[in-house]
């Protein structure tokens, strides 16, 4: 895992400036939630992330190493969208395995790191089932796991959890929350709910309109807000959120 940094991106679409001027930081082993209303730009900024858009200016560094204009398969991201397809003709094993392959890990290697991950994700059994078979839930662990198998430099999560019911979402919040932090994952995070935001993530950044409004713990966001939208927005959504001690 990497340390990365958006240094002063903006991307524009014709008229519309999708992201405007962002400067994030996410050390290594963070995991940094993007949260912020419809439009605001953060998934154009996961996009430039990814190199599937290229900044209009600004650069993306990983580790320091300027990837701007680099292609996607050549960044080594891991991708969990909340459709994110997995290959339906092939087994969850072989999905997980695939990603390596294509990379060039030698056989054994990638059978360990399946299995591993699997059982870490508590879905072992599901090994040689296909991809059809699968709730909802067991698809987005399967999608998870296929994206750490490559050991990517950064995890990028768009929405994971939406389309899975109430219950579920709570229960994988804290297992994919804990497991990400026992694996040292550098993560990039994208949502629209902030009580999943805040459960999750080292850090938060809120967006507004293209442009970062506020970066700091869940707490500083929560207690401290910069701005009155950052207040506002926080506040709105989170009415119940109460910090349990030793949150960050
Ligand atoms: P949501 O929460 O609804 O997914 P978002 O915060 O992820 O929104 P983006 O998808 O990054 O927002 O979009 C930011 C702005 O850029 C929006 O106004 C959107 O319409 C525009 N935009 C994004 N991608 C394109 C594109 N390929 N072409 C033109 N405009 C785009």
């Amino acid at each position: 895992m990497s340390r990365i940094t958006i240094d002063d991106v903006t991307k524009r679409f014709g008229d519309t400036t999708a992201v405007d001027g962002v400067s994030l930081d996410i050390d290594d082993g963070e995991i940094l939630g993007v949260v912020g209303p419809s439009g605001c730009g953060k998934t154009t900024t996961l996009r430039t992330l990814a190199g599937f858009e290229t900044p209009t200016s600004g650069r993306v560094l990983f580790d320091g190493d300027d990837v701007t204009h680099r292609p996607p398969e050549t960044r080594n991201v891991g991708l969990v969208f909340q459709s994110y397809a997995l290959f339906e003709n092939m087994t969850v094993r072989q999905n997980v395995e695939f990603g390596p392959k294509m990379q060039g890990v030698s056989g054994d290697e990638r059978r360990e790191r399946a299995t591993d991950l699997l059982s870490m994700l508590g879905i072992p059994e599901l090994a040689d089932r296909d991809p059809a078979t699968l709730s909802g839930g067991q698809r987005q662990r399967v999608g998870l796991a296929r994206a750490l198998a490559i050991e990517p430099h950064i995890l990028l999560l768009d929405e994971p959890m939406t389309g899975l019911d109430a219950k579920l979402k709570t229960r994988l919040r804290e297992e994919v929350g804990d497991l990400l932090s026992e694996l040292d994952v550098t993560a990039l995070y994208v949502t629209h709910d902030q009580v999943e935001a805040m459960e999750m993530c080292d850090s938060i950044a809120v967006m507004n309109d293209g442009q970062v409004e506020q970066v700091g713990t869940p707490r500083e966001v929560y207690e401290s807000p910069a701005s009155s939208f950052v207040s506002e927005f926080v506040s709105l959504d989170v009415p119940d959120f109460a910090f349990v001690d030793g949150a960050p």
